[in-house]
């Protein structure tokens, strides 16, 4: 670093610090059709198909705590979170490579663990380990998975197509993620502080599930072939219902409306967040890690999805002189804001 001056990462978030370490980069082959700044890049193939290409990080500490996070399941999490950046392209996974970085304090049976889920997964999306890497590590244990798959042209889609009065969609619920890990957050706590205490987590199954062993939407993604849907922008929410539905607007130039009443929340979660004191619609606006879609469609689309109980509408996109807004359930107005986890 020539410069004296130094600047703090925090400062520019994470989408900022992408920005500023990317923006000088240019693409120097035709066959990189989309770079940096949707769920996966974009890699030509021929003229029916491209391919798809996405890679995903888990940090022991991070984005995992061991107290409370099976190794099975983590396996099965970060092939599914790869998966499901490949679906928000309106594409189909084919195959993942696996790198972990791992202390020697991991026995091997933790590492068959971890893998057993990664070979579920593989078995549930219909994909192939095809390689990987292996590294030690001073502490802790990381994970980094690339998910490649294929789509045809006709139907990729992108966070950039929306066009203003498309609808805003969503597939399944959303929340019950974010409240599966304040239970275990709390559980833990609680073991922590004796660690005779039993965790109660019976009743919150639904929830934990949701936090744990996340699915990837392919199914969703059959669905809008059968349908003959093709979304106008697609993104998986997996930061937030919020920050999602911003990073739609931003690529796509525009605005939104969204409607509290519209989003689909299960009545478990709803029902464990006004236990925790939090409102249900920030579970869903702001908890993240749901991995359902969020999709646009054109309103002359809305008859082959209409009714479908998977596919819920909760707004529309509007122009970006517009803003982006949340109709309460009092019918205020009020400005979105998206504060990720
Ligand atoms: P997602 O949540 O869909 O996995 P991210 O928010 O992680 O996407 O990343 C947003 C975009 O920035 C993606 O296109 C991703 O490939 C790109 N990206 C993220 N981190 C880096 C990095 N360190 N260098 C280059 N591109 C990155
Ligand atoms: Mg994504």
């Amino acid at each position: 670093m020539s410069s004296s001056k130094t600047s703090n990462i925090d400062s520019l978030g994470e989408f900022g610090l992408i920005e500023r370490l990317t923006s000088d980069f240019n693409i120097k082959n035709r066959t990189s059709l989309l770079g940096v700044g949707d769920d996966c890049a974009i890699i030509e193939l021929n003229d029916k198909e491209s391919l798809l290409m996405t890679t995903d990080l888990l940090v022991e500490g991070v984005h995992f705590n061991l107290m409370y996070v099976p190794l099975k399941h983590l396996g099965y999490k970060a092939v599914a979170i790869n998966v499901s950046d490949i679906c928000a392209m309106n594409g189909r996974a084919e195959q993942i490579t696996v790198s972990i970085a791992v202390s020697s304090k991991f026995p091997v049976e933790a590492l068959e663990e971890l893998y057993a889920g990664i070979n579920l997964a593989c078995d549930t999306f219909h994909v192939d380990l095809v390689g990987g890497d292996m590294s030690a590590a001073y502490a802790g244990l990381t994970i980094s998975i690339t998910a490649i798959g294929r789509v045809d042209n006709n139907i990729i889609t992108r966070r950039s197509g929306a066009n203003s009065k498309d609808i805003i969609m969503v597939t399944g619920s959303l929340g019950a993620s974010y409240m599966g890990l304040q239970i275990l957050e709390r559980e833990n706590e609680v073991f922590k502080a004796n660690s005779n205490v039993q965790p109660e987590l019976d009743g919150y199954d639904t929830l934990i599930q949701r936090q744990l062993k996340p699915e990837a939407r392919h199914d969703m993604v059959e669905l809008f072939g059968q349908l003959g849907v093709v979304p106008t922008s697609m993104i998986d929410v997996s930061d937030g219902l919020a920050s999602d539905i911003f990073h739609l607007c931003a690529k796509s130039g525009l605005g939104c409306q969204l409607f509290e009443e519209k989003i689909p929340m299960d009545d478990k979660t709803k029902l464990t967040a006004i236990e925790f004191n939090i409102s249900p619609i920030t579970c869903a606006l702001n908890g993240g890690e749901d991995y359902e879609l969020l999709f646009t469609i054109k309103q002359e689309d809305f008859d082959k999805v209409a009714g479908n109980p998977n596919l819920t509408p909760i707004g529309y996109m509007t122009s970006k002189e517009d803003g982006r807004n949340l109709v309460d359930a009092n019918n205020e107005l009020i400005p979105l804001k998206a504060q990720g986890w």
